[in-house]
């Protein structure tokens, strides 16, 4: 029972509202697009995140989560001390600047890779030498699926790439030789109430995740690390609601107990976490949906092996879309098919496929049929 408000109605708010459904809860999005994914299955205030009256009706909503991060600032402003939003704002304010972001991790005593703030065309000078000699140039904002980066070797490539992003405020992250990378979900409700999501393996295909898998093939120990990072950032950051962490796993060094750096922090429900949908336990929305609404939590873990693999438009040589044929994969042993009724467009998230299997050989293989059937 209740009454949930979400700032945008993508693919996320969609799912999250599939989730809220059988809670009870009534869903209401605030988002522009008249043919947001969310449109389907919520009230769909079709107007602008600034719009006064679209903010007016979330405002009488019970409480105000979101699905993406860049939502306006006059937005959040406009509905403070009026509901309850769930993270708050400055959790918010973190979680989408690259610099701050990882300035909160490492007050929080997480690690991050080495990094060097770029706003000025004097902080390109030693930058480089200041990470390890090569890194990754990313926009300090708005950045998502690998866009607005690039690989940077030299001191001349690092120039030329600022200049090619504008010359906006960048980070220089060093290129971490990571092993592994993986997620992890952490949701803490406002009485405090934690709980956590699976610890998932993730594996990116052009900077755009491809496939995620539970459990991943780690250490023994990692989960644990994991699980103490995202408690510590969860609780310095004073997280309501959901937020998902991006690790880097390093290979095995001479400390066994660190082995993870965090890459970056989604202040929501993750792409990663989709194969919660279909493993059996809790999922990730309906983990959102409860601490956001302060209902009691418990940890979203799936009760089987299970994997996730992304849909991505991708083209024929003659520019024409290359649909997988998902009628036939939906109804293939283990698989479910999840579309997002997104017009197609090359390299925009269309949908994804989650699999299910009783043992780990038996979703390996049914995973590298799966992978064959979506281009
Ligand atoms: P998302 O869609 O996850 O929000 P994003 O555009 O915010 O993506 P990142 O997560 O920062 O981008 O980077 C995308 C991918 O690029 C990472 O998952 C990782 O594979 C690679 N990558 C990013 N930063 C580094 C780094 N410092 N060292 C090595 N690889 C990196
Ligand atoms: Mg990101
Ligand atoms: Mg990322």
């Amino acid at each position: 029972s209740g009454h949930l408000g979400i700032l945008g109605g993508g693919q996320l708010a969609q799912m999250l509202a599939l989730a809220a459904i059988p809670l009870g809860v009534r869903v209401t999005v605030l988002e522009p697009d008249p043919l947001a994914p969310a449109r389907l299955c919520a009230e769909h205030l079709q107007a602008p995140y600034t719009d006064p009256s679209g903010l007016d009706a979330l405002a009488g909503c019970d409480a105000v989560t979101l699905e993406f991060e860049n939502v306006p600032v006059e937005a959040l402003a406009a509905l403070q001390g009026r509901v309850p939003l769930r993270p708050g704002a400055g959790l918010l304010a973190r979680s989408k600047h690259r610099v701050r972001e990882k300035e909160a991790l490492r007050a929080a005593g997480a690690r991050t890779a080495p990094f060097v703030a770029i706003e000025s065309e004097a902080d390109l000078v030693g930058a480089l030498e200041g990470v390890g000699g090569a890194g990754i140039l990313k926009t300090s904002e708005l950045g998502y699926d690998g866009r607005g980066q690039a690989r940077v070797g030299t001191p001349a490539e690092l120039a030329t790439a600022w200049a090619s992003m504008g010359g906006v405020p960048c980070v220089l992250e060093g290129l971490v030789p990571f092993e592994r990378e993986l997620s992890l979900g952490v949701a803490r409700s406002p009485s405090g109430q934690v709980a956590f999501g699976p610890l998932v393996e993730n594996v990116h295909r052009g900077g755009i995740l491809r496939t995620s898998v539970y459990p991943p093939d780690v250490p023994g120990g990692t989960e644990e690390e994991a699980r103490e990072i995202a408690r510590a950032v969860a609780g310095a950051w004073g997280l309501e609601g959901l937020m998902t962490l991006e690790f880097f796993q390093l290979p095995g060094g001479p400390d066994p107990d660190t082995r993870l750096l965090v890459n970056e922090v989604a202040p929501r429900v993750h792409n990663s976490g989709h194969l919660t949908q279909d493993g059996g336990g809790l999922s990730q929305f309906g983990a959102q949906v409860r601490a956001v609404l302060g209902l009691p939590l418990a940890d979203w873990r799936p009760l089987h092996p299970c994997a996730m693999v992304n849909v991505v438009g991708v083209a024929r040589s003659d520019g024409q879309p290359q649909e997988p044929d998902w009628a036939g994969i939906d109804v293939l042993e283990g698989t479910r098919v999840h579309l997002y009724h997104k017009a197609w467009r090359p390299g925009r998230k269309l949908g994804h496929v989650n699999l299910v299997a009783p043992d780990l050989d038996t979703l390996r293989r049914r995973l590298t049929t799966l992978e064959a059937l979506i281009p």
